[in-house]
């Protein structure tokens, strides 16, 4: 590990100023940041440690949950709020990593955790993404758990967050702060494509920091779910994961959201296949014209088109749930 300066600010203020410098990274609970620098794919100049602002609480107000930046993972899953209007969100966060991971873990950095793309982690292997324009050995490698959505010739790896899945199936909005005052972006426009500028994940800029996150109280939160699959039962990546909340009335789907996880570089949303859902039963065929134009824009490889496969069986059980008995 290459020598570093180190600052624990007190205010927003002042660690903002400290974020200006080009070279500084936040830490927050650390799994993300400290592993990659122990890895050297990341190697700032200057760690600003925001352990100490006070950006953990977890309120309802005003129709709306409002969760710190610092509110740990484990925190926010077994908040009785969460638990009873947000379910998707605990249960989302219940199936990523590992129980000490979760209490270490804060909300803002479960949003920014980098990919777990092996090529990236490792310097024997180029890659775009960790060295622009060095290449993407996965497009042409082991590539079963990489992207089948959103990929580019540049980048194809999976978004790796499961939280930000539930997240985007219920219109969140992330608070960022910066040298200009507090920004709010839809979490659906917080994710960069790759594009062909893989090394640009999110629209949060040198300088800037999430402090906290909005998500609408609704009649649909509270019907919400997450089920994620995986290769083994815990401390594992999603292979494909779908966050889905549906309301129907008179038999027929009135309101329906359904994200997914596991597939796409970013966490992924298609309104227009939800839309083919309005004012239909819940039936197989129904939930097979939604999967199909969900899954159009895929770009599988031979070794992840499986993956197509565990979505739309994942959506099919997730939709059936809200199916009345
Ligand atoms: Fe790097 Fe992305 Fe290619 Fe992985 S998929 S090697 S992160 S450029």
């Amino acid at each position: 590990m290459r020598p570093f300066e180190f600052h624990r600010p007190t205010s927003l203020d002042e660690a903002l100023a400290l974020l200006a410098r080009p070279d500084a990274r936040a830490l927050a609970g650390g799994t993300t940041l400290v592993d990659l620098m122990k890895l050297g794919v990341e190697a700032p100049g200057l760690v600003v440690d925001i352990g100490r602002l006070p950006l953990a609480g977890i309120t309802l107000e005003s129709g709306s949950l409002r969760i710190g930046a610092l509110a740990r993972n484990s925190a926010v899953a077994r908040d009785s709020v969460v638990l009873s209007q947000f379910p998707a969100l605990s249960e989302a966060l219940l199936s990523g990593a590992s129980g000490q991971i979760r209490n270490a873990a804060s909300m803002g950095g479960n949003l920014m955790q980098r990919t777990r793309c092996a090529y990236f982690r490792s310097h024997d292997w180029p890659c775009n993404k960790r060295v622009p324009g060095s290449g993407c050995p996965a497009r042409e490698g082991a590539n079963a758990h990489h992207a089948v959505l959103g990929t580019s010739d540049h980048c194809i790896a999976v978004s790796p967050s499961d939280v930000a899945v539930a997240l985007l199936a219920l219109d969140a909005s992330v608070a960022i702060a910066g040298p200009r005052g507090v920004r709010h972006v839809a979490i659906a426009d917080f994710y960069r494509l790759p594009g062909d500028t893989p090394v640009i994940e999110t629209v949060v800029q040198p300088g800037e920091l999430i402090v906290h996150l909005d998500v609408p109280a609704t009649a649909l939160a509270t019907r919400s779910g997450y089920l994620k699959l995986r290769g083994r039962a815990s401390y594992e990546f999603a292979s494909a994961s779908v966050a889905a909340a549906v309301k129907l009335e008179g038999g027929v789907v009135a309101e329906v959201a359904v994200a997914i996880g596991g597939l796409g570089t970013v966490p992924w949303r298609d309104r227009g296949a939800e839309r083919l859902l309005i004012g239909e039963a819940l039936g197989d065929a129904a939930v097979d014209r939604f999967c199909d134009a969900l899954l159009a824009p895929a770009r599988p490889t031979p070794d992840n088109r499986y993956k197509l496969d565990l979505a739309r069986g994942a959506v099919h059980h997730m939709l059936a749930r809200s199916r009345p008995c």
